[in-house]
């Protein structure tokens, strides 16, 4: 199927213009928890992780498959069809599942190194949270620098603190903003220094909680141009099987997104969006679709993403085009 031009900026055209090429994500799983699970620094023990999330912990259906090989062999399963079928060069080695900055320094540092060994990978790609980020972490993903583009990807989530409470995340929007101040000004810091690869700062969001409006939307896209970020990727609300949020969905306390209810909320946010930010994505996929409880799009892969072009394309609407708009 012919895919229609994006009216955002896109993360794989973004990768091509910098690497030359198609760049492929390999999913790696650090085999890592995460606070709000094992309560070291989220609200308590027993607190049992984020509501939307679930045991897997918003790990790639595959890398989970994979979680228990070395680093170097889930990136080998990983690459193997891809460079097969497409000849694939390039690779993002990807960290996403749980926290992956969620233990000793050293440990997942061994994990990034051994990531970095594989050939063509020519970035590294970190998930973690606002609060498992401190300096010393940024300053490991820093000393990357020197060799490949880092990305650092934070699940900021929302910047509405009632929507954080009920994604029950255990921090609130200042921790997140104070997580991208620094990791921004971290970022400015290398640039001076004259490293050869960027730190690139991109924040993740849900969209789609009950009580998210409008103007929380808009002001968060604000927020974001001002602070200067470099991605963000879109997530919709989805509910998944054994979570939190399917005990409060079945008991009717809260109702999901239609498809084009969710286009709407994305759109607003992306065209209040500097259209310099690259967008990683904007809907998310089931990771497991048979735990998959609603929105039934969420299984569909590609469409959304097809259909949302060409509705944005329909009524002349581009990421940006209300950047300006005070
Ligand atoms: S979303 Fe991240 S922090 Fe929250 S429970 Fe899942 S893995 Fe843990």
């Amino acid at each position: 199927m012919q895919s229609t031009p994006a009216p955002f900026t896109t993360y794989g055209e973004s990768l091509i213009r910098k690497y030359g090429g198609k760049t492929y994500k390999l999913t790696v799983s650090g085999g890592q928890t995460c606070p709000t699970r094992d309560g070291t620094f989220g609200p308590r023990k027993g607190w049992g992780g984020c509501s939307f999330c679930d045991v897997h912990g918003s790990a790639s259906y595959f890398a989970n498959l994979r979680k228990e090989l070395p680093v170097r062999m889930q990136m080998e399963a990983a690459a193997s069809a891809i460079k097969k079928r497409f000849k694939a060069e390039h690779f993002v080695a990807y960290f996403q599942s749980y926290t992956t900055t969620h233990e000793e320094i050293a440990e997942f540092k061994v994990r990034y190194d051994e990531a970095l060994t594989f050939p063509g990978v020519v970035r590294l790609a970190v998930g973690t949270r606002p609060d498992c980020l401190p300096d010393e972490v940024l300053a490991v993903l820093g000393s990357y620098t020197d060799r490949v583009d880092v990305q650092l990807e934070l699940g900021v989530q929302s910047l509405e603190d009632p929507v954080l409470d009920f994604f029950e995340r255990g921090h609130d929007s200042q921790a997140a903003l104070d997580a991208l101040e620094r990791a921004l000004a971290y970022a400015q810091k290398l640039r001076e220094q004259g490293k050869p690869k960027e730190l690139d700062v991109s924040a993740h969001l849900i969209l789609g909680a009950p009580m998210e409006t409008n103007e929380g939307l808009i002001h968060t896209a604000r927020t974001f141009n001002r602070l200067g970020v470099n991605g963000v990727k879109l997530h919709h609300l989805h509910v998944l099987k054994k979570t939190k949020l399917e005990k409060r969905f079945k008991t009717g306390d809260f109702a999901l997104l239609t498809l084009e209810d969710y286009f709407a909320r994305a759109a607003l946010f992306l065209r209040h969006l500097d259209a310099n930010i690259v967008i990683h994505r904007t809907h998310g996929l089931a990771p497991h679709p048979e735990e998959l409880v609603g929105p039934a799009w969420s299984t569909q892969k590609i469409h959304p993403v097809e259909l949302f072009k060409k509705w944005m394309h329909e009524r002349g609407w581009r990421q940006g085009d209300l950047a300006g708009q005070k």
